[in-house]
């Protein structure tokens, strides 16, 4: 028999970033004992990385705005793949929990009337994003923990779970390891809140830190739960391309919602060429328009670097695909030409930009006050997650909730920028609050001896096979191969090649060996995290190649116009019975009557 310590709590948090963090605090508030366990330092989460904003109609600098403006942007922007249930309790509710987080000490930009400052953001109508500068999510997090810290909850840093017990369907704990010696835990509960993240690092090019290997999503396939809409995946239109180490690494959409233009190897503003016609009387016209707009002229229209990430992710491809790129493979985005309009340009954009700044300094010695970045897509977020109930987020699986970028339907076919930060805290909120109430009316189940043993065994498995494949190999494979072929611009045979391609990585997984022991050894930690990225790539690739049209994030140059036959389903997939991936359709429930009638008036 393995050795391990058993914990024991009501409520199991798996992941401390926003969302976890949030659903932590307020299951804590409802009086039941919490564990919250994390891979990296608890404050080290992917939230921390957040730049641009949060986004919650408040109207303090547009008084146009409001929740139906919001809700109707996110629905638009999803292309009405959204749960609208989410969708609506999202646009409601994200003002109070952005209120909230100011009341436990956030300090956000603001304006000169002392309210806090909102900012322009692709997609949305008016100025949304509250924001610190471009560390929101810094400020967020670690308000969040400040906060959190002080509610009784039981922090497991770096620990990761590994496998979700069962307790004849209903989930009653989970098995993990601390990541420093590598010794077993059991952590008995009675509801457990997915909150880890999503999946970027089974791309090559990617925003996301090493902690994104859709651990999540993979553990709540694995106990049974349904995952919905994983074609859809984020490549945000601006990342870094060079220096080679630094590819990938977020640009905020904060540049252009100041004012940064994109531009092509002959100067020309190539966005104005490509105005979908959905947006046509919402973008400028001509540049000072767009000026205006950013500088906060209610009357003129965006510029078209704002529009939607995918549809500037794919101008950008094609201007480099067409030989008008920038020298490293990209096209350049200019904040530094602001000088021409602003007396202290460079302050300002010190001021407003300042991780930018310091970013492209030190990575790569370009001083963004005075001259253009290069950038180019990059794999950022996943809408697709584990399918939830909208109001309470509960999974498929009894007593198995899900928050925050782990989860689906919220975003549909594609987030807004903004948007994420407050689904966290809606959502981690709403999370929080049902687990504890589910603890509440449910007993421990039993953990099963058994499970914990074969659960054991599987993660000891690769020691037994010293000098089998390299699991670094296998995982760089991966990678290439969802870039190459499931990446930003998708066709049937890539995707069918690459279906063929996960069947002979998942052959080479399981050969994978590690030396050494299990003390401090990344090479047995990337080994257990192979068959989740794994899961998740054939995921969305099974789903992406189902999908026989674009929309939103996925986009298939076979079929690059959106279907009817397509624009009222959900992609669903489950494991079956044989433990083979099951996919079906699901129809999106009726929209109620006063909803439509919102977008309606907001088209
Ligand atoms: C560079 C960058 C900038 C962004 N800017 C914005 C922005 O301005 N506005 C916006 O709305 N969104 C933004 N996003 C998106 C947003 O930051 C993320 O979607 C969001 O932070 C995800 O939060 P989360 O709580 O779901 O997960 P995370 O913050 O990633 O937390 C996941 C947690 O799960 C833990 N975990 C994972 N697997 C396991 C496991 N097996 N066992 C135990 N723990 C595990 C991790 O250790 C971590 O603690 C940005 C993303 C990036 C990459």
């Amino acid at each position: 028999m393995s050795e391990y310590q058993t914990h024991e709590h009501d409520v199991l948090v798996i992941g401390a970033g926003g969302a976890g963090l949030r659903a932590a605090i307020e299951a804590s508030a409802a009086k039941v004992s919490v564990g919250l366990v994390c891979k990296s330092l608890l404050g080290k989460a992917h939230t921390v990385m957040a730049e641009g904003g949060i986004a919650a109609a408040m109207a303090n600098v547009d008084d146009r705005d409001n929740w139906k403006v919001h809700f109707a942007d996110t629905m638009r922007g999803g292309q009405y793949l959204n749960n609208w249930v989410m969708a609506e309790l999202h646009a409601k509710e994200a003002p109070d929990r952005v209120k909230e987080l100011e009341a436990w000490g956030a300090l956000f930009d603001r304006t000169k009337d002392g309210r806090i400052l909102q900012r322009n953001f692709g997609g949305h109508k008016y100025p949304r994003l509250a924001h610190v500068g471009d560390r929101t999510g810094l400020e967020m997090i670690r308000t969040l923990q400040d906060y959190g810290i002080h509610q009784g909850i039981e922090v497991y840093m770096e620990h990761t779970a590994t496998t979700l017990l069962l307790d004849g369907g209903r989930v009653v704990g989970a098995f993990g390891y601390d990541r420093e010696r590598g010794r077993f835990r059991v952590f008995k509960a009675k509801a457990i809140v997915l909150a880890t993240g999503g999946i970027g690092r089974a791309f090559k090019i990617t925003s996301n830190s090493w902690e994104y290997t859709g651990d999540g999503h993979a553990l709540a396939y694995n106990a049974g739960a349904d995952l919905m809409d994983m074609e859809f995946v984020q490549f945000h239109p601006t990342g870094m391309v060079w220096p080679p180490s630094v590819r990938g690494i977020l640009v905020t959409e904060g540049v252009r919602g100041e004012g940064g233009r994109l531009l092509n190897n002959k100067g020309e503003r190539f966005m104005f060429n490509d105005i979908p016609d959905l947006y046509k009387n919402q973008v400028a016209k001509d540049t000072e328009e767009g000026w205006r707009y950013v500088t906060g002229d209610k009357n003129a229209n965006r510029p078209p670097e704002l529009l939607t990430r995918d549809h500037v992710a794919r101008c950008i491809n094609r201007e480099v695909k067409a030989g008008r790129g920038s020298p490293h493979g990209g096209v350049f985005l200019d904040i530094a030409w602001i000088k021409e309009k602003l007396p202290k340009a460079a302050e300002h954009i010190k001021k407003k930009l300042p991780s930018m700044y310091h970013q492209f300094k030190e990575l790569a010695n370009v001083d963004i006050t005075q001259e253009a970045m290069e950038v180019g897509p990059t794999t950022h977020y996943v809408m697709g997650g584990v399918r939830v109930d909208g109001v309470t987020q509960m999974s498929t699986v009894p007593g198995l909730f899900a928050a925050g970028e782990v989860a689906a339907g919220l975003h549909g076919a594609n987030r807004l920028g903004g948007n994420s930060l407050s689904d966290l805290v809606v959502f981690g909120k709403r999370a929080g609050e049902h687990a504890a109430a589910w603890a509440k009316s449910h007993g421990q189940g039993k953990v099963d001896a058994g499970q914990v043993e074969s659960a054991a065994k599987w993660a000891l498995a690769p020691f037994d096979r010293a000098g089998g494949e390299n699991p670094y190999g296998v995982q760089h494979s991966l990678q290439d191969m969802m870039q190459d072929k499931v990446g930003i611009v998708r066709n049937d045979g890539d995707m069918a090649a690459a279906m063929d391609g996960l069947a002979v990585l998942r052959k080479r997984a399981s050969a994978v060996g590690i030396d050494g022991n299990r003390e401090y050894n990344p090479g047995w930690h990337t080994c257990l995290d192979l068959p989740n990225l794994l899961t998740v790539s054939e995921a969305v690739t099974r789903s992406a190649l189902d999908r026989r049209e674009s929309r939103g994030g996925h986009f298939r140059e076979d079929f690059p116009d959106k279907s009817k036959e397509f624009s009222n389903h959900n992609t669903v997939v489950r494991k079956g019975p044989d433990g083979a991936m099951r996919l079906c359709r699901e129809r999106i429930p009726e929209m109620r009557d006063d909803l439509k009638k919102v977008i309606e008036e907001n088209k």
